[in-house]
């Protein structure tokens, strides 16, 4: 059994261009504000992490990063 490392959800708002592509995927955690920024709803789970991953993979900017924390 090994330790399951924290991940979490990083948007980086200097590149995200509020597109919603990433609420559209997986509006359980991500949504749009109004400063047209997408923000962390709910932070990463496991049970999601297929969703997240798609919603990664699908931000046009790559603004979006999962972070293995240490
Ligand atoms: Fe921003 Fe990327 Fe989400 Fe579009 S998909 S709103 S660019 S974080």
């Amino acid at each position: 059994y090994e330790m399951q490392r924290m991940k979490k959800i990083i948007i980086d708002d200097e590149l995200c261009i509020g597109c919603g592509a990433c609420e559209g995927l997986a509006p359980d955690h991500f949504e749009l504000k109004e400063d047209g920024k997408a923000h962390v709803k709910k932070q990463y789970s496991e049970e999601d992490k297929d969703i997240i991953e798609e919603a990664k993979d699908g931000c046009p900017e790559g603004a979006i990063e999962i972070k293995e924390e240490k």
